[in-house]
């Protein structure tokens, strides 16, 4: 059964980590397939469009999404490789482990992943809007980067904006 787990917060030592390459021979170890199942059950109940697995304190580079496009199946990228597409824009942005913070960010309006689904199998992921924004964000993660640290007019969130503004 996934379980929900905890979300660290900023200031937690896990988030500033750069998180390690998962081996893939790991990935059909049962408890790597628990940890993805995890992620997504916390992720949901966030709710949040993205999650990584620092955020759940677990150093490994993969994340999950669901940015509930229309067009974009929810995914687990494992050892992802972004490839930054399109123009820079200035896009709203907030983060879990940031709660009740939104900011002004610039990012590349489309971009790409390529890496490992939660099969092992190769996979590549392109888009634009929330999905690239998204994408970016949880690369990020795995940096061990936040994005308030290169957003501006960071400021607290409350009614409208905060329904409006997605976070992962
Ligand atoms: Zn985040």
């Amino acid at each position: 059964m996934p379980y929900v787990r905890e979300i660290l917060s900023e200031g937690q030592p896990t988030l500033r980590k750069v998180a390690k390459r998962v081996d893939p021979r790991e990935i059909d170890d049962p408890l790597f397939q628990q940890l993805i199942d995890d992620m997504f059950a916390t992720m949901y109940a966030a709710p949040g469009v993205g999650l990584a697995a620092p955020q759940i304190n677990v150093a490994k580079r993969v994340f999950v999404m669901d940015v509930h496009d229309g067009e974009h199946e929810p995914a687990a990228v494992i050892n992802p490789k972004l490839h930054l597409l399109g123009e820079e824009i200035e896009l709203k942005e907030g983060c879990l482990s940031v709660p009740g913070i939104v900011g002004d960010i610039v990012r590349h309006e489309r971009a790409a992943v390529t890496g490992l689904d939660r099969y092992g199998q190769r996979i590549r992921i392109e888009g634009d809007g929330l999905l690239a924004q998204c994408m970016q964000h949880e690369v990020d993660h795995l940096d061990g980067t936040l994005y308030i640290d290169r957003a501006k007019n960071l400021r607290p969130v409350a009614g409208e904006e905060e329904k409006e503004t997605a976070e992962a």
